[in-house]
């Protein structure tokens, strides 16, 4: 497996890959990967010939008042997971390798975005697509792999897609979890031992609405109002939002009667977390 910094240096990788005829997948990510990265480079492993996993923290993904300074970064480690789980290259670009002097071309989206994290983090689905358009064009994978753990996210990406004729499929993967229920995230290193077992709150909340949902309930405010009242009874948790809305729109809808999502975004202490179910996996 190659470590590269360059745009140019992926373009010659792939460039050799596409002489002999194979297949490209991206996984794009923010680095310090844990299992829930693995599980989408081993997705990647299983259908393409090549994996190429992007480690970078886009700083156009946060606002100025989060923790793109404290976002933990350790690329040896990185790469020694990358390679256990087959990966052929990773692009670790510095930012200025990515946005050069005069930069000032966005890819931007409405509707989906102004919901969910798109409320409580304005600028971050634009930097999201932006970075990822981006990784597309110095990629141009055949498909990438992005975590059912940042749902809107997920949604944002396909939706995109489409809209600007991308030629690439987006594979969707499972949200992996720790033993105990809670989602892995890069972010669960910000959180002291009795924020840890605070963080509990989340997946215990999403495990209450998931079978409320598969027990027939479809009133989205009473699966919400029990995932709620589950949470506030936590003292360190503190609701950012916890919502039902339509899989494809990520409009919030009063009955469960469509495909549905149902998102949460919790601060244990000063630690934003996130956790969903979408209602067709549960039924
Ligand atoms: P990040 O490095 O946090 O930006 O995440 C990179 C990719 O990994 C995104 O597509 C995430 O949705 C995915 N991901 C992060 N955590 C998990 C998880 N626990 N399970 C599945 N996918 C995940």
């Amino acid at each position: 497996m190659k470590i590269v910094k360059t745009i140019e240096e992926v373009r010659a990788a792939v460039k050799a890959w596409r002489k002999e005829g194979l297949t490209v997948g991206l996984v794009p990510t923010m680095g310090y990967l844990h299992e829930g990265h693995a599980s989408l480079i081993d997705a990647s492993v299983k259908d393409n010939d090549r994996t190429v996993v992007s480690d970078f923290v886009n700083p156009m993904q946060f606002g100025p008042t989060e923790d793109l300074e404290s976002y933990p970064r350790d690329l040896d480690r990185d790469a020694a997971l990358a390679e256990a789980h087959g990966a052929d290259l990773i692009f670790n670009p510095e930012p200025a390798e990515m946005y050069h002097e005069g930069f000032s071309s966005f890819v931007d989206m409405t509707v989906l975005t102004q919901e969910l994290c798109g409320l409580s983090r304005p600028v971050h689905f634009r930097g999201v697509c932006t970075v990822v358009s981006k990784l597309f064009n110095i990629v141009t994978p055949d498909r990438a792999y992005f975590g059912k753990k940042d749902a809107q996210q997920l949604a944002v990406i396909r939706h995109m897609v489409d809209d600007l004729n991308m030629p690439l499929e987006i594979i969707g993967c499972p949200i992996i979890r720790e033993e105990d229920g809670l989602a892995k995230s890069s972010r669960n290193t910000y959180l002291n031992a009795d924020e840890r077992k605070a963080a509990l709150v989340l997946s215990q909340a999403i495990k209450l609405g998931s079978e409320l949902v598969k027990n027939g309930e479809t009133d989205a405010a009473k699966v919400t109002g029990a995932m709620k009242a589950h949470i506030e009874a936590e003292p360190l948790a503190k609701i950012d939002y916890v919502k039902l809305v339509d899989a494809a729109t990520m409009q919030q809808i009063p009955v469960i009667d469509r495909p549905a999502l149902c998102a949460i975004a919790v601060y244990i202490g000063k630690t934003r977390l996130i956790d969903n179910f979408f209602t067709e996996d549960v039924k």
